[in-house]
């Protein structure tokens, strides 16, 4: 399979999952999240 080149906007749960999902795979992955306090998005990893 090509590798892509793959970026993925929302580090959260579901972001993170797909991101590992396709850097298994073999694909360039980059995540970007907007978060500086920590990781979290809904589910509220990092936060106080
Ligand atoms: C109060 C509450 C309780 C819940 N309880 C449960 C539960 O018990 N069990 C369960 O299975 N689910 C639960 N959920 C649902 C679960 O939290 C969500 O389904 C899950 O967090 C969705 O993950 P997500 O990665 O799709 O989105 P989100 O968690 O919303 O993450 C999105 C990420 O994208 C980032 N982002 C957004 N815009 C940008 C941008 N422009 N640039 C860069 N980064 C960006 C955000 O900072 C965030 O980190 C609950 C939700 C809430 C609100």
């Amino acid at each position: 399979m090509k590798r892509l080149r793959v970026r993925v906007v929302g580090g959260s749960l579901g972001g993170l999952f797909a991101a590992i999902l396709l850097q298994r795979n073999d694909h360039n992955v980059l995540v970007y999240e907007r978060s500086t306090s920590g990781l979290g998005g809904r589910v509220g990893f990092g936060r106080r």
